[in-house]
């Protein structure tokens, strides 16, 4: 096991991380931004070291400044959270070359999954459902054609170096696309300076359906069940569920496997996760995140299972701790994610929290690393902590997350808190019943 582990990250995973650590006997070092100075991952942290002004490409994303922090600090392992330099593989290769530890997957499993067209390959080469469309990048206007035409009206044109959400465009005919895959060209030459696009069947109303999985690279993994995250704004998750509204066993238990058996096969070492599309009963890979994620919680409140803790017995070269048949799903769990940001606008609102109450009681869990007194600068993204709430079913987890709505008090800015506390009283929330685009459709509203 690890001596000493650097936390590449800040916030409150920055925390969650810390956290692991303790438990696990490791001294651990966080490093800071000056604009971080106060925040709760430093002011708990066995060491600290300040690796630059505020701005993230000069401090959290800055490599030799974080190579400097591991010499300085002695640190033999350094975990990148999430986000930042999470699913970077050349900083991965950097820190192997240095004799650091990179608890995540290997830069190789890394690169591959980066490349949208290459994952895309690989999945369907390990036997996971991927979207209809072309089997590689399209070379010319007439092979765009004759693939849509195959795959069939509304088709989807992506960017292969595209993320987040952008280079993507409709084209609801053969006549839309030849204009839709000269614009979409252009907007990927000149945002990630590359050109290949490729052609999907665009679902009209699918849910977001991610699934858990843990490898040790030595021919074991195992899948930790699903999470809903269909409900996002501008691609961005805002609300996660497990288990997901829409599954019944038998189909999250054979998505499950599929999953399981191809993260073995790949030799995948690490924690990640299979995000599908899905829409009528069908599950449509669209990619793996080699990291740990924002929502992890709630798989850990549904399995009682610690994935940071996993994780960072994987990197030291541990095999899994757990067989499949050990892992039970208990209950229903909800996340909620509280952004410093208008409920109504999504503008960003920084600045001093005057008072901070967090809700408690039994299934109840504040992932949080802000504090009373606490000036939230605004320089990073503007999550300030998640609400994860669990209950013995999806009723009893909805009345909690209700209830723990209202004990919350976050006082001397805006946060995202009423924007849940409307949603829990709609109807289609109270049913489960919402798709990846009900959330901004229920924003438009007047
Ligand atoms: P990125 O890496 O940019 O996030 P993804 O491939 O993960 O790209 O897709 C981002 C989002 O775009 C998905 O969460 C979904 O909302 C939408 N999307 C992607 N592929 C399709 C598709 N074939 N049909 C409909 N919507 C899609």
């Amino acid at each position: 096991m690890f001596d000493k582990v650097l936390i590449a990250n800040r916030g409150e995973i920055a925390l969650r991380i810390q956290r692991a650590c303790k438990e696990l006997g490791i001294a651990t070092v966080a490093v800071h931004s000056t604009a971080d100075a106060d925040a709760m991952h430093v002011k708990l942290a066995d060491e600290t070291v300040c690796i630059g002004p505020p701005s993230a490409t000069e401090s959290y994303l800055n490599i030799p400044s974080l190579l400097a922090a591991c010499e300085i600090s002695g640190a033999d392992a350094l975990h990148p959270g999430y986000g930042f330099l999470s699913e970077n593989a050349r900083f991965a290769d950097i820190l192997d070359e240095h004799g650091i530890t990179f608890i995540g997957p290997s830069a190789e499993h890394i690169r591959l999954m980066g490349d949208k067209i290459a994952a895309k390959a690989t999945a369907k080469r390990l036997g996971i459902p991927v979207v209809p469309g072309s089997p590689g990048g399209v070379t010319s206007e007439e092979q765009a054609k004759k693939i849509a035409a195959e795959i069939g009206y509304p088709v989807l044109i992506k960017a292969a170096a595209g993320g987040g959400g952008r280079g993507m465009k409709v084209a609801t005919d053969e006549e839309h696309l030849s204009i839709a895959l000269s614009t979409a060209k252009a907007e990927s030459k000149a945002a990630f300076g590359d050109d290949t696009m490729y052609l999907e069947k665009y679902l009209g109303r699918p849910r977001h359906i991610e699934v858990q999985v843990i490898g040790d690279g030595q021919g074991n993994a195992v899948h930790l069940g699903e999470r809903d995250c269909s409900l996002q704004r501008r691609h961005q998750k805002v609300w996660e569920e497990a288990p997901s509204p829409a599954l019944n066993n038998e189909q999250r238990e054979e998505i499950g496997q599929i999953v399981a058996n191809a993260t073995a096969k790949l030799g995948y070492s690490g924690v990640g996760t299979i995000e599908f599309l899905y829409e009528n009963g069908e599950f449509y890979f669209i990619e793996m995140n080699t990291r740990l994620q924002v929502e992890h919680p709630v798989t850990e409140m549904i399995t009682g299972l610690d994935i940071v803790i996993e994780q960072i017995r994987i990197a030291s070269g541990a095999p899994l701790s757990i067989r499949q048949e050990d892992i039970r799903l208990s209950g229903h769990a909800i996340e909620c994610r509280i952004n410093a940001e208008n409920p109504s606008t999504f503008m960003p609102s920084p600045g001093t929290i005057s008072y901070f109450h967090p809700p408690g009681g039994l299934g109840v869990r504040v992932d949080s690393g802000v504090y009373a007194g606490y000036t939230i600068p605004a320089y990073y993204d503007s999550l300030i902590g998640k609400l994860i709430v669990h209950g013995k079913n999806r009723n009893e987890c909805m009345m909690r997350l209700k209830r723990s709505l209202g004990e919350f008090v976050i006082d001397g800015i805006e946060t995202t808190i009423p924007l849940f506390s409307a949603l829990i009283n709609e109807q289609d929330i109270v049913n489960g019943l919402y798709d990846i685009h009900w959330l901004e459709k229920y924003l438009e509203k007047p």
